[in-house]
């Protein structure tokens, strides 16, 4: 029995500008079936605000209670882990998300005191020898690495594109370290966002729909949730047939839902 349903944005609902086929009849009709969602994101690149509104404008009316987003998410881990001072290496849209932390250095450029942590997103082709630089600095200087994910790459036109991944792995390289992940594939915000779904939800009655192996797939899988994948965004035939993830079930797209969800045991 399925009591809810997490679902990944990029990828998965859908894929550059253009919204995934039906998707936002599969939202509805969870909605009418009250199988309560929660949308699932690693993106740094926009705020959770610009989210909403960007969904808007691709015919999917949610709230921003209704997305789980990683910067959200990595305000709340530097918070819990005592940092006050935090530099930041994601998005400016971002910024915004970073609620309770005082903002230093990183894409700032600001001088707000030293920070007791970095926080990495992806920052794409904003990256620069400098940035990298500074960041390996404060970890060298003592800074916790904190990251919002270590996805490896997303889907751009009809290619593939640098995440957040390689970098976050360039500085742990560089400086024997290793991050803190504050969103997918953690199993600290898997279980966030399972308890967004409501009281009493149980990660095991929970389905996790993307279109990473890792990150979506694995990560909920990890997490005791079911990791159901989708053949859109950055899936790949020959990832999915090297066979060291096994998704609980494949999806043409995330319009075979919420029939696929009612079929499941
Ligand atoms: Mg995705």
């Amino acid at each position: 029995m399925i009591a809810g349903v997490l679902l990944d944005l990029d990828g998965t609902l859908y894929v550059g500008d253009a919204a995934v086929p039906g998707a936002a009849e599969a939202l509805a009709r969870l909605r009418a079936a009250r199988l309560p969602f929660r949308l699932v994101t690693n993106t740094t690149s926009r705020s959770r605000a610009m989210l909403v509104e960007r969904l808007r404008g691709l015919g999917i009316a949610v709230s921003a209670e209704e997305i789980v987003s990683a910067p959200v998410a990595a305000a709340t881990l530097a918070r819990d882990r005592g940092h006050a001072v935090v530099a930041p290496f994601l998005p400016e849209p971002a910024l915004e998300d970073l609620e309770g932390v005082t903002l230093t250095g990183g894409i700032t450029g600001s001088n707000n005191g030293r920070p007791t942590a970095v926080l990495l997103g992806d920052l794409g082709e904003r990256w620069s020898y400098a940035l990298l630089q500074e960041a390996f600095d404060h970890v060298m200087d003592g800074a916790e690495l904190l990251t919002c994910s270590r996805d490896r790459y997303f889907r751009k036109g009809e290619g593939l594109a640098l995440d957040a991944g390689p970098f976050v792995a360039a500085l742990e390289y560089a400086t024997g370290r290793e991050a803190i992940v504050a969103g997918k594939p953690s199993g600290g915000f898997f279980y966030a966002a399972v308890r967004a779904l409501g009281k009493g939800v149980r990660p095991e009655s929970v389905v996790m729909i993307g279109d990473d192996l890792r990150s979506d797939v694995e990560g909920a899988q990890r997490a005791g949730l079911q990791g159901w994948l989708v053949r859109t965004g950055k899936f790949r035939e020959g990832e999915l047939a090297a066979g060291s993830i096994v998704p609980d079930r494949l999806l043409a797209t995330v319009a075979d839902l919420p029939a696929a969800v009612m079929l499941s045991p």
